[in-house]
C-alpha cells in the first residue's frame, strides 16, 4: 500500500514539507507509525483552531515560495531520483536474522482490493449500491501510480450529480497524466453520485444530498451507506481531496477554492492551486471535505462555474489549476504558466432578496463592484414594485444567481472582499468564537435577513434554505 504519512501534510510548511516528503520520506523510509491508518490525527480534528503563529506570520513569504513553480520543482526532481533510501531498520522484518536487509516494500497502490503497479493506470470499479431492479451501480475511478513514490491525490466529481465542470476537469487532468513521469499517485473519481448524474439530478434517487452524509454509517440511510463506503474505502486512501462543485440550481461560482483556513494542513493545500480564488468557510457537517479534514485528510471543496452547463473557460481554469496543484505538491514537473500565479484570499458575504419578484441583474460574475454599487433589481411583475440589491462593500462578484423569480431570502449574489492570507486565517479563527454568523449556519438558523445582508449561506442544508452550494 503505497501511502504517504499522513502527518507529513500538516504543519505550518506543510506543502514544502510534502514535496521534500514526496520522495524522501516516501513509504520506503517511513517509519511504522507512519504507516498506521490513523484516521484521527490528534493535532487536526475539526475544529482545531491553528495557532494564528502557524500561518500568519509569514503567510504571504511562505505561500509565495510554496508556488513559485521553479522552487517547488526543482528540489523535487533532485530529492526524487536521489537513491531510496533502505529502510534498515523496519519493523517485523527479519527479526530473526538482523544483519540481512529489510525486505523492499512494496510498491503498489492498492485500491478497492486492486493492486496497481508503479508506473501505471488502471480503471478501477467502485460499487455505489444498487439500481431499484437491482442492477449494480459501477462508478468508474482511474488510478495513475507513478513510478515514484509520493502523495496521493484524490480528485471527486459530481458528488452532486448535475455538477459537470468537474468531471470534465477530472477526465481532462487524469487523460494527460504520464505515469513513468508521475511522482506519487492521483485517483480521479469523476461521478460519485452515478445515481444522480445519470438522471441530471443533485440528489441520489432518495432526495438526499450525498455531501451532508459523510463520513456516513454501515447501517444508516441509503444515502449514509454509500457515503460510508466511498469514504472507508477510497477516501481514507488519499493524503489530500479535492472535491468538485458548482453553483447550486441557477447559481454560477467563480473558479473558487473553498477550505477550512482555521486548519494548517488546509491552508497549505489552499495555497498550491495558483491563481485561484480561495475563501474560508468551515464546512457544514456532512460534506466529504468536512469528514476528510475530521479524519486528518486535508480536503478542498473546488467551485466551478453552474450546474447542468459544461464550461470551457471554467474547465480550463480547473485543469490549469490542478496541474498547478500537482506540479506544487512535488508530483509533476510539468507547469502552465498563470498570468497571475498567485492565490487570491477572499472574505465572502451574500446579497440576498428581500422583497419577491423577478431578479434582473447588473453584474457579471468576476465583475469588481464598488460599496452601494447595484448588483441587481427584483421587479415585482404584479405592482412594478422594485427593489434594488446592492453590494455591501467593495469587492469582486464570486458568485451569483442568474436572472429568475426570486423569493425574500433568495441568495443572490455572494461578494468577495480581497483579504491578506493571514487575514482571513485570523477572521476564520475569529468567526468560532462568534456565532452568529457561520455557526448559526450550521443550523439552519433563521435570523432574520436585512437588505444587503452579510450572511453566508453555504452553510444551510438545501432542505432548509434551497442555496447550498456545495
Ligand atoms: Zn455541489
Amino acid at each position: 500500500m503505497c501511502k504517504m504519512p499522513r502527518r507529513a501534510l500538516i504543519g505550518p510548511l506543510a506543502l514544502a514539507f510534502l514535496i521534500a516528503t514526496a520522495s524522501a520520506q516516501s513509504p520506503i523510509a517511513a517509519p511504522p507509525v507512519a504507516q498506521s491508518p490513523a484516521p484521527a490525527t490528534s493535532a487536526t480534528t475539526a475544529g482545531t483552531v491553528a495557532a494564528p503563529t502557524d500561518t500568519s506570520a509569514d503567510a504571504a513569504a511562505v505561500g509565495a515560495a510554496a508556488i513559485e513553480p521553479a522552487t517547488a520543482a526543482e528540489p523535487t526532481a533532485e530529492a526524487a531520483q536521489a537513491p531510496l533510501p533502505v529502510a534498515a531498520d523496519a519493523p517485523g522484518s527479519s527479526e530473526a536474522t538482523p544483519p540481512q536487509p529489510a525486505p523492499p516494500p512494496d510498491p503498489t497502490f492498492e485500491l478497492l482490493g486492486k493492486r496497481v503497479e508503479p508506473g501505471s493506470r488502471v480503471r478501477v470499479s467502485w460499487r455505489s449500491g444498487a439500481t431499484f431492479i437491482g442492477d449494480p451501480m459501477d462508478v468508474p475511478i482511474t488510478v495513475v501510480h507513478g513510478n515514484r513514490p509520493g502523495p496521493v491525490l484524490c480528485l471527486t466529481g459530481a458528488i452532486h450529480g448535475d455538477e459537470l465542470n468537474g468531471v470534465e476537469v477530472i477526465r481532462r487532468v487524469l487523460g494527460a497524466l504520464d505515469p513513468s513521469e508521475l511522482v506519487g499517485t492521483v485517483v480521479g473519481v469523476p461521478i460519485v453520485n452515478m445515481a444522480g448524474f445519470s438522471r441530471g439530478s443533485r440528489y441520489l434517487p432518495d432526495r438526499r444530498d450525498l455531501n451532508r452524509f459523510f463520513p456516513g454509517n454501515l447501517n444508516g440511510s441509503s444515502a449514509s451507506r454509500i457515503a460510508h463506503d466511498f469514504f472507508n474505502r477510497i477516501a481514507r486512501s488519499c493524503d489530500a481531496i479535492v472535491d468538485f462543485h458548482t453553483g447550486s440550481f441557477d447559481r454560477s461560482n467563480l473558479p473558487q477554492v473553498r477550505g477550512d483556513m482555521r486548519l494548517s494542513m488546509v491552508v497549505e493545500l489552499t495555497r498550491g492551486f495558483g491563481a485561484t480564488s480561495v475563501l474560508h468557510t468551515p464546512g457544514a457537517i456532512g460534506m466529504l471535505r468536512r469528514a476528510a479534514t475530521d479524519a486528518g485528510i486535508p480536503a478542498v471543496t473546488f467551485e466551478l462555474g453552474a450546474p447542468v452547463r459544461l464550461e470551457p473557460i471554467e474547465i480550463e481554469h480547473g485543469v490549469t489549476a490542478i496541474e498547478t496543484l500537482m506540479n506544487n505538491l512535488g508530483m509533476t514537473q510539468r507547469v502552465r504558466q498563470w498570468r497571475e500565479p498567485q492565490p487570491i484570499f477572499y472574505e465572502s458575504r451574500w446579497v440576498r432578496v428581500m422583497r419577491p419578484g423577478m431578479l434582473f441583474t447588473d453584474v457579471k460574475l468576476g465583475d469588481r463592484v464598488r460599496q452601494g454599487q447595484r448588483l441587481g433589481r427584483v421587479i415585482n411583475p404584479l405592482n412594478d414594485e422594485t427593489s434594488e440589491l446592492v453590494a455591501p462593500v467593495r469587492g469582486r462578484v464570486l458568485g451569483m444567481a442568474l436572472n429568475q423569480v426570486v423569493l425574500p431570502g433568495y441568495a443572490a449574489f455572494h461578494v468577495g472582499e480581497e483579504a491578506s492570507e493571514a487575514q482571513l486565517i485570523r477572521d476564520a479563527a475569529r468567526a468560532l468564537v462568534v456565532p452568529d454568523e457561520t455557526e448559526s449556519m450550521d443550523q439552519g438558523a433563521t435570523s432574520t435577513p436585512v437588505e444587503g445582508s452579510t450572511e453566508q449561506v453555504d452553510e444551510y442544508t438545501p432542505e432548509v434554505e434551497g442555496d447550498a452550494t456545495e
